[in-house]
């Protein structure tokens, strides 16, 4: 299945339905085979205006995650795309269970103190265990973490190799999904390839610059002529 139009239609029939769609999600009976999930939730100190969806992800069991899944779920605030459209936590947390995207620490030394995904591998969601820390931050860096990496499972722009025009929308996705005022965004087009280079340097991420290529093939960049 093309992960791209999942995400897509789910934007678009999220947007259509408003609050509908998380009324059929808190009636959908969870499965029985979920009780071990459960019981962690079960295990877990979350604040009273945290809402527990009563479907779960069969997919994470780590406690800290599913910790961070739950409070990415309570995130409903809108984020514009690029497009004009708009994503929320919830809606990437609800993309987590329909895909049923695996979500784990990261144990792979290549990667270190980072998270990641495996496109065109295991299509796992690996995140920094440096986040298994527990600290004032501590969850909001999560959920910026878990959505900027579920935004690439998704494969916004249809290609499975990373360019710097989807880390800079993982970035703000992140960002904004979780309140987490990590980096200017407001005075930048990612268009521009001068302004694109710009941000990167501005928000001390230099090394994404020799990684990554600019633009995916599906994007027209302005003209730096
Ligand atoms: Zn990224």
């Amino acid at each position: 299945m093309n992960k791209n139009l999942v995400i897509i239609s789910l934007i678009v029939v999220l947007t259509l339905t408003g609050c509908q769609s998380s009324q059929l999600t808190a009636n959908q009976k969870a499965p029985e085979a979920r009780l071990d999930v459960n019981t962690t939730v079960n295990s877990l100190q979350l604040p009273d205006e945290i809402v527990i969806p009563e479907t779960l992800p069969a997919t994470i069991n780590d406690p800290i995650l599913l910790e961070g899944w739950i409070r990415l779920y309570n995130r409903t605030q809108t984020c514009e795309l690029w497009d004009g459209s708009t994503l929320t936590g919830q809606q990437l947390a609800q993309y987590v269970i329909d895909l049923a995207v695996v979500i784990t620490w990261n144990t792979d030394p290549a990667y270190g103190e980072s998270s990641w995904v495996d496109r065109g591998g295991t299509d796992n969601v690996y995140i920094n265990p440096g986040l298994k820390e527990e600290n004032e931050m501590q969850m909001t860096r999560l959920v910026s973490t878990l959505a900027h990496e579920i935004f690439h499972h998704a494969t916004p722009f249809g290609q499975e190799a990373d360019t710097l025009y989807e880390e800079y929308w993982a970035h703000y996705v992140g960002s904004c999904v979780s309140g987490r005022g990590q980096a200017g965004f407001n005075y930048y087009n990612p268009l521009s390839p001068d302004n694109l280079t710009l941000w990167f340097k501005a928000n001390d991420r230099s090394d994404y610059l020799d990684e990554f290529e600019m633009y995916p093939a599906n994007v027209v960049a302005l003209s730096s002529k």
